[in-house]
């Protein structure tokens, strides 16, 4: 059985493959989202509430916010790890994003969930990436 989706948003035709990094979700209100425009959308939150919950990963030795299906990165430019009287670990990273320092807050060590916020201190020096967010010149 040929199984296909259409995204809902960019109207792409979705073929979902088993492990390969193509694919789909259900956004909340059960429509068909594809993994590229579940990124557009995480964006767009995050630009429009200052706020959102992500994921920290560790890939080839480097710390990243992601969101689940892996389609949003962004490398954590610094980050801190301290004690905390219930979780007993907490994991404090700062990353860029829209032109703001944003921190994120994660819990323990079975979690890889990142409470996000936008802080208040915006970034000055700018350069743009590949796909056009404003990063912190290193
Ligand atoms: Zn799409």
């Amino acid at each position: 059985m040929d199984l296909k989706f259409v995204c809902s948003q960019c109207g792409e035709e979705i073929v979902p493959e088993k492990g390969a990094g193509t694919g789909f979700a259900c956004d909340g209100k059960d429509r068909v989202v594809c993994y590229k425009c579940y990124a557009v959308q995480d964006e767009a939150f995050m630009k429009k509430h200052g706020r959102i919950s992500l994921y920290l990963t560790t890939s080839a030795g480097r710390q990243e916010i992601t969101n689940w299906p892996g389609s949003l990165r962004i490398p954590v430019r610094y980050s801190k790890e301290g004690g905390h009287n219930i979780a007993r670990v907490r994991r404090d990273v700062w990353f860029n994003f829209d032109g703001y320092l944003w921190h994120g807050i994660q819990y323990g060590t079975n979690s890889e969930l990142c409470y996000c916020r936008r802080t208040k201190q915006r970034l000055t020096t700018y350069a743009t990436d590949a796909r056009g967010f404003q990063m912190l010149a290193m």
